[in-house]
């Protein structure tokens, strides 16, 4: 498949993303004192208000949903998509034949090969109207995605990741102080921080962490009155040893821990737990947006939201797991997504089955262990200065890899590292040169690049592609502490 043209509505969230962060600021000050939920909009309102009453529903009436749910998509797939009519043709099967959600297993399975090679006789409708969204992903493999969804999918899953936190204490009002891929110039005060009106989110940037800037963030999150830490798990763990370290105690004015878009390490949530003393709380979700899945008041094994897709774990021959403590393969098919149906995704994670509903809250979620592998590994790039840069920090979203099917990068000094990329078409000095910049501007300047065009991506012993091969010792231990596709949600 040829690459696609980058497109992106203009929805708000994308005009309030491009907006650049000095802007904001300005807008921010006016913004302030407005609560949150009409900032964020009427969709996300009534998504909340929906997935709040829908998060206790008993079985039936979840079964039911569902149901409709699927059907619907089926149809649409059905009657708008070659793809599906083909594949649906193939197996015999019509949308009118089904009836109940076992029936969906009579279908093929899709994995993202599927959409990389179909991506134009799966649309649904024309990717040039309106409200429709590119999403292009690097996937924390270096194997890129793209396929297009509806402009005003954030505000849903905004609600539901809200929802999910809401479990734990976090109210709408409350102030966010954040670690995350956001990227953060310095401020008149030298400071790299920066204020999200609309989000509340105090931004500080994740690309510069050594140790001045990291007490500068800390003493200015104490500052910010009542809030939650919202970081990937590998920022909040290096800010827990950071405080650690220099025997720091955490701001008393953070009441909990949100951690999202990377796998979660046991040892790195006892050690935030016990520097922080406060509540971690995590989710599970991903770029393609079919199952999320978050904790819940009492425990941390993730509870699938069953409204926003429908989930299924399938064994390594296609059966369902339904026997607790075995591993299945997470394949969703969403709800949200009504531009590319998405029917059957083989996610390419792995979770462990628990049980079909919660015994500490009572509710009927599908329950999976907290520990959700597959996509971990993908590792880190260290500045000259010491920080870690997260490869799910890096993740990048814009047309940078536009023209190229997979990158690594190989570093084996601090600050230096070089960019391999397999292009898909030739590559012109001009491309090259826009590749350099994109990367460059993603790490903030901190990592020096050079591009070098490679046949193929250098692959682990186990057939798993690393987003970086370092020879750095401490950034080895920082591959365990994976980056995963980051829920394109800010
Ligand atoms: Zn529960």
């Amino acid at each position: 498949m040829m690459k696609k043209q980058m497109k992106t509505a203009f929805s708000r969230k994308n005009l309030w993303e491009k907006m650049p962060n000095s802007l904001k600021r300005g807008v921010g000050t006016v913004l302030g004192t407005i609560p949150s939920q009409y900032l964020l909009g009427g969709k996300f309102r009534r998504s909340l208000a929906f997935v709040q009453q829908a998060d206790r529903w008993p079985a039936d009436r979840i079964r039911e949903y569902q149901t409709d749910q699927l059907s619907q998509m089926l149809r649409l797939a059905y009657e708008k998509t070659s793809y599906y009519r083909r594949t649906f043709d193939e197996v015999g099967f019509h949308p009118q034949d089904f009836k109940q959600l076992e029936d969906l297993r009579t279908l093929p399975t899709i994995n993202k090969d599927t959409v990389q090679t179909h991506l134009d006789d799966m649309c649904a409708v024309s990717p040039d109207g309106g409200d429709v969204d590119m999403v292009s992903t690097g996937g924390s493999s270096g194997q890129t995605l793209q396929f297009y969804i509806n402009a005003g999918r954030s505000a849903v899953e905004y609600a539901y990741l809200v929802a999910g936190w809401m479990r734990v204490g976090y109210r709408l009002h409350m102030p966010q102080v954040v670690l995350r891929g956001v990227e953060v110039e310095e401020n008149r005060q030298g400071l790299r921080h920066f204020y999200d009106a609309v989000l509340r989110r105090h931004c500080y940037s994740n690309f510069h962490t050594n140790d001045e800037n990291m007490r500068r963030y800390v003493e200015h999150m104490a500052t910010v009155g009542p809030c939650y830490f919202h970081a990937y798990p590998s920022s909040a763990a290096t800010l827990a040893r950071f405080l650690d370290a220099n025997d720091m105690r955490p701001p008393d004015n953070i009441r909990g821990i949100l951690c999202g878009s990377e796998n979660v390490h046991a040892d790195d949530r006892a050690l935030v737990e016990q520097v922080f003393g406060i509540r971690y709380y995590s989710w599970y979700g991903h770029s393609e947006k079919l199952v999320l899945a978050s904790e819940c008041e009492h425990s941390s094994d993730y509870h699938i939201h069953p409204t926003y897709g429908f989930f299924e774990l399938l064994d390594d021959d296609g059966h369902p797991v339904t026997e607790p403590g075995k591993e299945g393969e997470i394949v969703g098919t969403g709800f949200i997504n009504t531009i590319v149906p998405f029917i059957r995704y083989r996610t390419g994670d792995y979770a462990t089955h628990v049980a079909d509903h919660c015994s500490a809250c009572g509710r009927h979620h599908p329950i999976i262990s907290g520990r959700v592998t597959g996509r971990q590994s993908s590792g880190a790039l260290v500045a000259a200065d010491g920080t870690y840069i997260s490869m799910t920090a890096f993740n990048v979203h814009d047309d940078t890899f536009e023209k190229v099917v997979g990158y690594q990068f190989h570093q084996s000094v601090p600050g230096r590292a070089e960019l391999h990329v397999v292009p898909a078409v030739s590559l012109n000095e001009a491309d090259r040169a826009h590749i350099l910049a994109g990367a460059t501007r993603r790490l903030q300047g901190q990592v020096d690049l050079t591009l070098k065009i490679v046949d193929e991506i250098a692959k682990t012993g186990r057939g798993k592609q690393l987003r970086v091969i370092s020879t750095l010792a401490n950034a080895a231990e920082m591959d365990l502490e994976a980056g995963r596709p980051e829920l394109q949600v800010r």
